[in-house]
């Protein structure tokens, strides 16, 4: 059965860090579009993931749980391998895995804390549009890459200079790879959110504020006064992964609910 009247197969969808927040939103979400998902998280992670791949087969759809560590090559690649091998190709690829590292000032830099953040969240998404890039080229049929950066990629915040720097990475990782990719019919763009309730920022407004997300409305100024949930972002990536968004490219593209701190 095809997902889309351009294409005659199933696509399928590969999302890291999928076990939770943005990365389970998005397998739901690409699965309720018709993709077959691979879903990668670290092993300590297995159980949420086989509720993400219960979920994805009661939408009718094929899935797997994967438990590769997107900072290490040989996991991607390994990662990129095993999606081909048991759901016959990759056409999407959602480099979302990554950690805020917590707070980490540059006056008090540990030089092996930053290059760990730097490992998850630069590392993976490059080996990630390598390892993805280097299958579409050789499927023939071009594809979507699609990265997580922050709205810490374009501004910078006191305390989150590792975090900040990895996700600035991200921006100009995508344009590049955009480039490169653009002969093979493969778009690649990110997603560049603001406050979006998970896991991860309940944890890092916890101790960079000392209070839940609620805190950081007082902050910043949020037009709608909303923290966005994760089913925003799977929707942006719904549309990044269709065959529709293919005159999009190199951008990384802000859903933060149009905050301003100024
Ligand atoms: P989260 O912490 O809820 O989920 C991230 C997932 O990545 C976790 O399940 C974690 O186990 C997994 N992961 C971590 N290291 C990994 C590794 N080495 N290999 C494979 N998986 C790994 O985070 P989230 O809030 O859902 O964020 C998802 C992405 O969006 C991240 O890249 C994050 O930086 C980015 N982002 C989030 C927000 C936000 O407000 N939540 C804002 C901007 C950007």
């Amino acid at each position: 059965m095809s997902n889309s009247p351009e294409f005659t197969f199933v696509r399928v969808a590969l999302i890291t860090g999928g076990a939770q927040g943005i990365g389970r939103a998005i397998a739901l979400r690409l699965a309720a579009d018709g993709l077959d998902v691979a879903v990668d998280d670290i092993p300590s992670q297995l159980p949420l993931l086989e509720e993400v791949v219960a979920e994805v087969q009661k939408l009718g759809r094929k899935a797997i749980a994967l438990t590769y560590d997107v900072s290490k090559e040989e996991d991607v690649q390994a990662m990129v391998d095993k999606t081909v091998s048991d759901l016959g190709r990759l056409d999407v690829m959602v480099a979302n895995a990554g950690i805020s590292g917590g707070i980490t000032p540059i006056m008090d830099a540990d030089i092996a804390h930053w290059e760990s953040v730097w490992a998850v969240n630069i590392r993976g998404p490059l080996l990630c549009y390598k390892y993805a890039a280097k299958q579409m080229v050789k499927q023939g049929q071009g594809g979507r890459i699609i990265g997580a950066s922050s709205i810490c990629g374009k501004q910078g915040f006191a305390g989150l200079g590792a975090y900040c720097a990895s996700k600035a990475t991200v921006r100009s990782l995508t344009q590049t790879a955009s480039l490169e990719f653009a002969e093979h019919g493969i778009t690649v763009n990110a997603y560049a959110p603001g406050m979006i309730e998970t896991d991860m920022t309940k944890r890092s407004v916890d101790s960079a504020l000392g209070g839940p997300c609620a805190a950081v409305k007082r902050v910043m100024q949020i037009p709608d006064a909303k923290v966005g949930q994760a089913d925003v972002v799977a929707g942006l990536v719904s549309y990044l992964a269709a065959p529709e968004s293919h005159f999009i490219t190199g951008q990384t593209i802000s859903i933060d609910g149009g905050i301003r701190f100024d």
